[in-house]
């Protein structure tokens, strides 16, 4: 295949508006999957992907295609539509010359649909919009291209009506593909160079790299080199994904596919590295921001001597999901275990899920937190940190407020996009969340986008719940209701144990809230035959030892989901 008949696109759009959907159509309509009723979003590949019914991770086809008597081969990507994804989707992007965006004719431009509009607007790929489910009963495809054109200034005329689940007008995407979406602009006769923009590890063959072919080509035999690592190694297969992978003989400037070459550390290849031939250095391609996580929880394995297998299942899964950091940390009750930073609470739920089906791994998470920095104004401190300024990701390391002069908190600044009836509401909410509105505008009659700069921790756990249901109103004085809240939901979650439990809400040493957890009592006294005083109290004294030695031992088993469930506010 010359360059000029490649086409790199990927797939977006706001969750749910049909981009997996779409993907299979055209993996049908290209013949690269036999058309059944069964293909429902097959690139949805991963277990917690099928339960879930949402795209996690980018996932990369290739099709061929005969248009006008040329045949033409088309490297898709489809994405995950969640703002916790949109890693992956700026990922993508780097591998592409142009965008399908997909608005669904009912719902209309939401959140992620501007979200993703500028992160493919930003790297100047061509946009061409798709306006899904016109089958449904309520579909209002006009009233959804105006407000592509009002947003976007991409004219009515370009926009193209289909229904993905019913297969219409799936050509037509096709034909625009080939015809708006630029072919790649990478010379065969220039040096090798190769992005890694995914990579996955597998237990037989090592690390699979996904790779965009920026010059050059590839193929077995070849002696490559990583620009990260700078290690060597010899190519053992490359091919492309048809959603599988099929070993092809080379890869081209141009072209998407897949690289296995012997490297069988989880730090080889990683996401953002550029690939070159040995001896042929080229400038680096710029890789990728490191991503910045969001919210921060503690990981440790459910027994100890596990420790090593979860270190070693975390370092794969983190292969695959680079946007995840991972820190050591310690904990007097877990053990030994980490703190791990993402992008957000689903993404947190959904690597915990992976990591459990992927790997066979059982992990206690404790509650998610947002980072804070504190701005200090103690010199002991300043000294010890090395730096008049910490960024505290762990509740238990913020200083006391005695030495910090300032508390700093993350801010988001969050789209929302709602049928007007419901603005008076939701500024109310948004007052309540202390966030501060920065922009409003009727993006047609009846529906409006709003735009506010909320602070992170309002809103990372519960905010789109609340904004669902819209039911607000809760104490105003926040600490002692949220403290008093969040000990009794505890006292309801966690199972009562041999022991008696205080749950206490705390600012500083300041205790605010309390509730106490009653201990089952073994009734010990049952095996002794009435009478003898002495015996009895000997073995209540027994009890109340044993009791106290299980208090600092004791391990508190805390139900999975609690910690979640504690922090949600309905
Ligand atoms: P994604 O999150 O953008 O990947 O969306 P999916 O492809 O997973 O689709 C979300 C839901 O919308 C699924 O239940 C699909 O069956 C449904 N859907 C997708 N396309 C259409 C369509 O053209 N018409 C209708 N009625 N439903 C659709
Ligand atoms: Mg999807």
């Amino acid at each position: 295949y010359p360059v000029e008949s490649i086409r790199n696109f990927s797939i977006i759009a706001h969750v749910d508006h049909g981009k997996s959907t779409l993907a299979d159509r055209l993996l049908e309509i290209t013949g690269t999957i036999a058309k059944t009723d069964r293909n429902k979003q097959v690139l949805d590949k991963l277990q917690v992907e099928r339960e879930r019914g949402i795209t996690v991770k980018a996932q990369s086809a290739s099709l061929f295609y005969n248009y006008k008597g040329v045949n033409y081969l088309l490297n898709l990507i489809d994405t995950p539509g969640h703002v916790d994804f949109s890693y992956e989707v700026s990922r993508s992007l780097s591998a592409c010359q142009g965008v399908l965006l997909v608005v669904d004719a009912n719902e209309g431009i939401q959140a992620q649909t501007v979200a993703n509009f500028y992160l493919a607007f930003e790297a100047q790929l061509a946009i061409i919009p798709v306006i899904n489910k016109i089958d449904l009963k309520n579909a209002d495809p006009e009233r959804v291209e105006k407000q592509i054109e009002k947003l976007f200034d991409i004219p009515v005329s370009e926009c193209i009506r289909i229904s993905a689940k019913q297969g219409t007008n799936i050509e037509k995407v096709l034909e625009k593909v080939i015809e708006k979406i630029p072919p790649p602009q990478f010379n065969t006769t220039d040096p090798l160079k190769a992005l890694v923009f995914d990579s996955t590890f597998d237990h037989y063959r090592g690390v699979i790299a996904n790779i965009a072919i920026f010059g050059g080509e590839i193929e077995k035999g070849h002696k490559i080199v990583s620009a990260h690592t700078n290690k060597r190694y010899e190519v053992n297969e490359v091919g492309i994904l048809t959603p599988n992978e099929q070993p092809t003989h080379k890869l081209y400037a141009g072209q998407v596919g897949y690289l296995i070459a012997g490297m069988k550390e989880v730090t080889e290849a990683q996401i953002g590295d550029t690939l070159f031939m040995y001896k042929q250095p080229v400038e680096p391609l710029p890789g990728f921001k490191s991503a910045k996580p969001m919210v921060f929880a503690g990981m440790y394995p459910v027994d100890q001597t596990e420790y090593n297998n979860l270190k070693s299942a975390l370092e794969r899964l983190t292969l695959n999901d680079s946007s995840v950091t991972v820190h050591r940390d310690s904990s007097l009750a877990l053990g030994a275990g980490w703190r791990l930073g993402f992008l957000g609470l689903l993404h947190m739920e959904v690597f915990n899920q992976r990591l459990e089906q992927e790997y066979n791994t059982s992990v206690i998470l404790t509650a998610p937190t947002v980072p804070y920095k504190a701005v200090l104004s103690s010199a002991k401190l300043i000294k010890e940190y090395r730096n008049s300024e910490i960024t505290i990701i762990n509740p238990a390391q913020f200083p006391d407020k005695h030495s910090v002069s300032e508390y700093l908190e993350p801010t988001v600044l969050g789209t929302i996009v709602t049928p007007q009836e419901y603005i008076g509401k939701i500024i109310v909410l948004c007052q309540d969340r202390r966030a501060i509105q920065k922009e409003m505008l009727y993006i047609d009659e009846h529906r409006v986008m709003l735009k506010y700069l909320f602070p992170l921790n309002e809103i990372v756990v519960d905010f789109y719940d609340a904004l669902k249901s819209l039911s607000s109103g809760y104490a105003s004085d926040k600490a002692y209701a949220t403290g008093k809240f969040l000990c009794e939901r505890l006292k309801d979650t966690i199972p009562r144990q041999l022991f008696e439990i205080a749950i206490q809400a705390a600012i500083g040493k300041k205790i605010i809230a309390r509730e106490t957890l009653k201990a089952y009592r073994k009734n010990v006294v049952a095996k002794c035959y009435g009478g003898d005083i002495t015996r009895r109290m000997k073995l209540l004294k027994r009890q109340a030892e044993g009791k106290r030695l299980m208090r600092k031992i004791g391990n508190v088993e805390v139900p999975r989901d609690a910690f979640i469930r504690v922090l949600k506010r309905q």
